[in-house]
């Protein structure tokens, strides 16, 4: 059977790119499952489940559904099946080992509106403008995955453990069905330091609407799981913090260093970091454990439906590097290196791909995989034959703007919070100019060089192949590349960001911002 799925979704992907015409695709579409169905009767004799009357029905339609899942802050380097860290990510894991692993992806901002916004739209931060200029709500103009999707047939579900990935920031565009938590439920868990409280029971939410779906219609189903996010829980069980610190030393740490304001001087010293880092360890285990059970929903391995399932981050996580903790202020590597892994693509040999690829291509990826649209623009699923394949890539833009750390003018003025211009942003306090954490910024990589423009402050270069912790600035030891580096990315600010054209961004509601600064994003 399982070769039977394969050649009824290539026919799909062949088919749908020849033809513009979505009604005619889906109509030839059943005349060649039916085909295929014929040669396969004998089989379907042998097989009389209920799993196969379920793929008899979609034999009406047979694209694939579609699942996309943000493990949210998720660096790539705490993923076990990159290679730095052992059984943290066992369902990921299992992802990888059977699909493709892209070991150098992303994200192209260091934030979750900012970074979800391309992710479904496929725009950079500078062509969406959501992070820039105090814009933090997905404009109604942007046309979204869910969109395209809900518009291609596909029923449309999102359920979001993130706040911030909710119909109040814009974010609801083409979804059947959004559901995230309460903004005021979690200004109230943040206010009262009970910000783990807001269970949103996310599987059984998932288990419900996959139950009672139109079966005979593919899906598109997206899913942000946020444990990995700060605040990091204390566990009574978590193999990745030592044993000789004891509960109440982890305890303490943790209530001592929260993570928004641990920066720059703040930066806890070795062990109160290491524990820390453990903890982080332990909720990114927690989020993969929720993957395993959102993956057995639709038991995929018993399923003949066909899926696609792509696991990924919106961001990634300091924990300690370039004085950082948490994920704002930053469009370093630790920020902006996250995991990313496609499985379910028929025909394609599990394999990782090691050229530098960025979120917003799932965007295309998907509709490629999906519908047959947008294949040019699509992540590469096979190795190129040119040895120096991450050498010759397109250049890999993210962007930070300070303008979120701060509430945007207009609602300043609708809050009449006086005397706002001096009020003094807690943060930052313990940073100074050199740790370039002030102002806008942005990186460009051409692998295996990234380059950083950080405004006023000088930029810095550095090898990611050897330094990802960014640690050694290649400015001066390598001024010819720096120099060329420099000047593109200096154009490529001033056209796109500097003068770029100013769009109306919807304005963020008062329970928005109150959601943005109990996350620690505002001011
Ligand atoms: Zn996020």
């Amino acid at each position: 059977m399982e070769s039977m799925r394969i050649l009824r979704f290539s026919q799909g992907r062949m088919l749908a790119r020849q033809l513009a015409n979505p009604e005619k695709v889906h109509i030839l579409l059943a005349v060649a499952w039916l085909l295929v169905l014929v040669a396969c009767s004998s089989e379907l004799e042998e097989n009389q489940s209920t799993r196969t009357q379920a793929a008899a029905v979609r034999a009406t339609d047979p694209r694939p559904s579609v699942i996309l899942v943000v493990l949210d802050t998720l660096r790539a380097d705490a993923v076990s099946s990159y290679g730095v860290v052992k059984g943290t990510t066992p369902a990921l894991d299992r992802l990888a080992e059977g699909g493709i692993r892209y070991s150098r992806a992303y994200a192209p901002a260091p934030w979750t509106v900012s970074s979800h916004t391309t992710l479904f739209s496929g725009l950079r931060v500078d062509q969406h403008g959501v992070g820039l200029e105090g814009g933090s709500v997905a404009p109604g103009s942007l046309q979204m995955l869910a969109e395209t999707f809900h518009d291609a047939g596909y029923l449309t579900a999102g359920f979001s453990e993130n706040t911030l990935v909710s119909a109040e920031f814009g974010f609801d565009q083409g979804f059947d069905l959004l559901e995230a938590p309460d903004v005021l439920e979690v200004i109230n868990a943040a206010m009262t330091g009970d910000d783990q409280s807001f269970d949103l029971g996310l599987i059984d939410r998932v288990r419900r609407w996959d139950r009672r779906r139109d079966k005979s219609l593919p899906f598109f189903l997206f899913v942000n799981i946020f444990d990995a996010h700060d605040p990091y829980e204390v566990r009574k069980v978590n193999p990745w913090v030592s044993e000789n610190v004891s509960q109440d030393e982890v305890e303490f740490i943790q209530s001592r260093y929260p993570i928004s304001t641990a920066l720059c001087g703040g930066v806890p010293e070795r062990n109160n970091l290491e524990v820390l880092r453990g903890l982080y360890l332990g909720d990114v285990a927690a989020a993969d454990s929720k993957l395993e059970e959102l993956l057995q929903v639709f038991d995929l391995e018993s399923n003949s439906e066909p899926h696609l399932i792509v696991t990924t981050s919106d961001h990634g996580e300091h924990l300690g590097e370039n004085r950082l903790m948490g994920h704002q202020f930053s469009v370093r590597h630790p920020a902006l290196h996250i995991p990313l892994i496609v499985s379910g693509l028929p025909n394609v040999a599990a394999t990782t791909i090691e050229r530098p690829v960025e979120l917003r291509q799932v965007h295309d990826s998907l509709l490629c995989w999906a519908l047959g649209e947008a294949c040019a623009t699509s992540l590469p699923v096979t190795k190129p034959l040119e040895l120096l394949e991450s050498e010759t890539s397109e250049p890999i833009f993210s962007i930070y703007s300070d303008s979120i750390a701060r509430l945007p003018k207009r609602l300043v003025d609708q809050l009449d919070i006086s005397d706002y211009e001096n009020f003094v942003d807690p943060a930052r306090s313990k940073c100074n100019a050199v740790d370039r954490v002030f102002g806008d910024m942005v990186s460009m990589i051409r692998y295996p060089m990234k380059i950083t423009w950080f405004g006023e402050n000088d930029p810095v270069l550095h090898d990611l192949s050897w330094d990802p912790a960014e640690r050694f600035d290649q400015m001066e030891l390598q001024p010819e590349r720096a120099s060329r580096l420099f000047e593109e990315l200096e154009e490529f600010v001033r056209l796109n960001v500097v003068l770029r054209d100013r769009q109306e961004v919807p304005e963020l509601s008062e329970e928005a911002v109150r959601a943005l600064k109990s996350l620690g994003y505002l001011q």
